[in-house]
């Protein structure tokens, strides 16, 4: 699978919901870590950037692509 480059900002789905039934997670911070909030309750968590590379499943918001 390639390799994707995630902006600050960047809404994307995970593989799994978090549990308060949200799966809406925005990147709050970038760098060898990738550290993830959570749209439903704020809570936020980091991850190792190939951790997170696996558990995403797809882009919901791209900042780049607003026009
Ligand atoms: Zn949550």
């Amino acid at each position: 699978m390639e390799e994707k480059v995630y902006d600050l900002n960047t809404v994307v789905e995970m593989k799994k919901a978090h549990p308060c039934g949200t799966n809406r997670w925005r990147i709050i911070r970038m760098g060898m870590d990738i550290r993830i909030k959570c749209e439903g309750c704020q809570h936020s968590v980091l991850l190792p950037r190939r951790e997170f590379t696996k558990k995403v499943k797809k882009i919901l918001e791209n900042p780049q692509k607003e026009a």
